[in-house]
């Protein structure tokens, strides 16, 4: 096995302690001080590498879970799949994982491999090299010694992220059977950091997507949303696409994915823009866009068969959601909140009187209006309706009153409601 490394002295890099949360500083000065090894690794020192603020600060260590947690009266150990001790420090939490092994099922621990070779359990504990090389990406496997300055790269790490190239460590088509998840991993790291993948890492992805179909439906959920959620929403998107792992989250659920909806790639760029000004954002959203278009298909089908409106839409979306949610678990939350979404859209057509008016006053107006703003270019009625709803509240008060009690008269006739 390999376990040579090379250094990079402070200096020769861009990482500084100073960079590193005054937490996680904590953690690793405690553990050294009682004669651990300890590093800040995965995805800080490679983002303060490419000059990328952190999102967190994950600790490696030698101490195990029962170690730390004797040295931290603030650690709790965590984790079944993956066993490792949180230490809070107010609202802040410093992941502290002891180095795992790469050996088979036979090494000290608890490690667990299905027959296709899938990992279910890796609790085995390692050396710091053997925790370098189980980790996914060269990029994610440097390790940040913040006594020292220096950086420890057993994975040539440091150049490939020099040369922004995203590569597994190791035999590219075992890592992707032992997580096929590292499959969106990949994705996701080379939209967010604008990076290249290696020629292997890009090659089996398409044939390997159908392992996807193995993973728990909650993990999946979790990683697209890291995706999708990370301010690179629309290339993620055409990224996993690209790649035949689209297909895999929700077989059929897009007619042509490689050419969505004017409305989904417009609800992508409007949670990117917001993710980049800092406002929240919300999946319920992203999923009322993306599953839009087939529940629209639905309801139409029912309401020319005299259904009304608002019942119809949420008929087709309990059953859409149900059909096309099987291999990604939304939510409730998400689900129920889109279904909100498109059940306020037939109410938007009544303009005029009390029913009217109080509509601006519901919990789910915002959302709504937001999303009637994405249906704008869908067909004209769509974009009048859109029109008038946002002069009714740029307007003043009394404006909006007349407006909608009607002292004069709507622009145009009211038609049929349809979704
Ligand atoms: P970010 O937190 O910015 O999303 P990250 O690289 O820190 O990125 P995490 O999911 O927090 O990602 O994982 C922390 C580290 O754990 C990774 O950098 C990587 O070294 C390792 N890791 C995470 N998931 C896997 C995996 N599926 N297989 C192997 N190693 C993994
Ligand atoms: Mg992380």
């Amino acid at each position: 096995m390999k376990d040579s490394f090379q250094e990079i002295p402070s200096g020769e890099h861009r990482v500084e302690r100073k960079h590193i949360s005054q937490s996680a500083l904590k953690v690793t000065d405690r553990l050294q001080q009682a004669g651990f090894k300890a590093y800040i690794v995965g995805g800080a020192p490679r983002d303060l590498l490419l000059g990328v603020e952190p999102k967190d600060f994950d600790v490696g260590t030698d101490a195990t879970p029962e170690q730390v947690r004797g040295l931290f009266r603030n650690a709790r150990l965590i984790g079944r799949r993956f066993r490792l001790a949180h230490v809070r420090f107010g609202r802040e939490i410093i992941e502290v994982a002891t180095f795992r092994g790469t050996g088979g099922a036979d090494g000290e621990g608890d490690r667990s491999v299905e027959d296709g070779g899938r990992l279910v359990r890796d609790n085995v504990f390692g050396s710091e090299a053997e925790d370098a090389i189980r980790r996914d990406f060269t990029i994610n496997a440097l390790m940040f010694d913040p006594a020292s300055g220096i950086i420890r790269d057993y994975t040539n790490g440091f150049d490939d992220l020099k040369r922004r190239r995203l590569r597994l460590i190791g035999e590219a088509e075992a890592r992707y059977r032992e997580d096929p998840v590292r499959m969106l991993r990949a994705v996701r790291f080379k939209t967010k950091l604008d990076l290249e993948m290696d020629p292997d890492t890009e090659r089996l992805i398409p044939e390997l997507a159908p392992l996807l179909a193995d993973i728990p439906p909650a993990r999946l959920l979790d990683e697209l949303l890291k995706l999708l959620l990370g301010g690179r929403a629309w290339d993620g998107y055409n990224a996993l696409v690209g790649y035949d792992l689209w297909e895999e989250l929700f077989p059929g659920l897009l007619e042509t994915p490689e050419n969505p909806p004017t409305l989904i790639r417009q609800a992508f760029e409007n949670t990117d823009e917001r993710v980049r000004a800092g406002r929240p954002v919300t999946p319920g959203f992203l999923f009322a866009a993306l599953f839009w278009p087939r529940v629209k298909a639905e309801a139409e089908r029912c309401i020319d068969n005299g259904q009304p409106p608002v019942e119809a839409l949420a008929a087709a979306g309990e059953e859409v959601f149900a059909r096309h949610s099987a291999r990604v678990a939304i939510h409730r939350r998400f689900s129920t909140m889109a279904k909100e979404i498109w059940m306020f859209q037939p109410r938007f057509e009544r303009r005029r009187g009390k029913r009217a008016m109080r509509l601006l006053g519901e919990r789910r107006f915002r959302a709504a209006y937001d999303f009637l703003l994405l249906r704008a270019d869908e067909n004209e009625q769509a974009r009048e309706l859109a029109d008038w709803w946002t002069r009714v509240q740029e307007v003043d008060p009394e404006t909006r009153s007349a407006l909608i009690f009607g002292q004069q008269k709507s622009r145009t006739p009211r038609k049929r409601p349809h979704p």
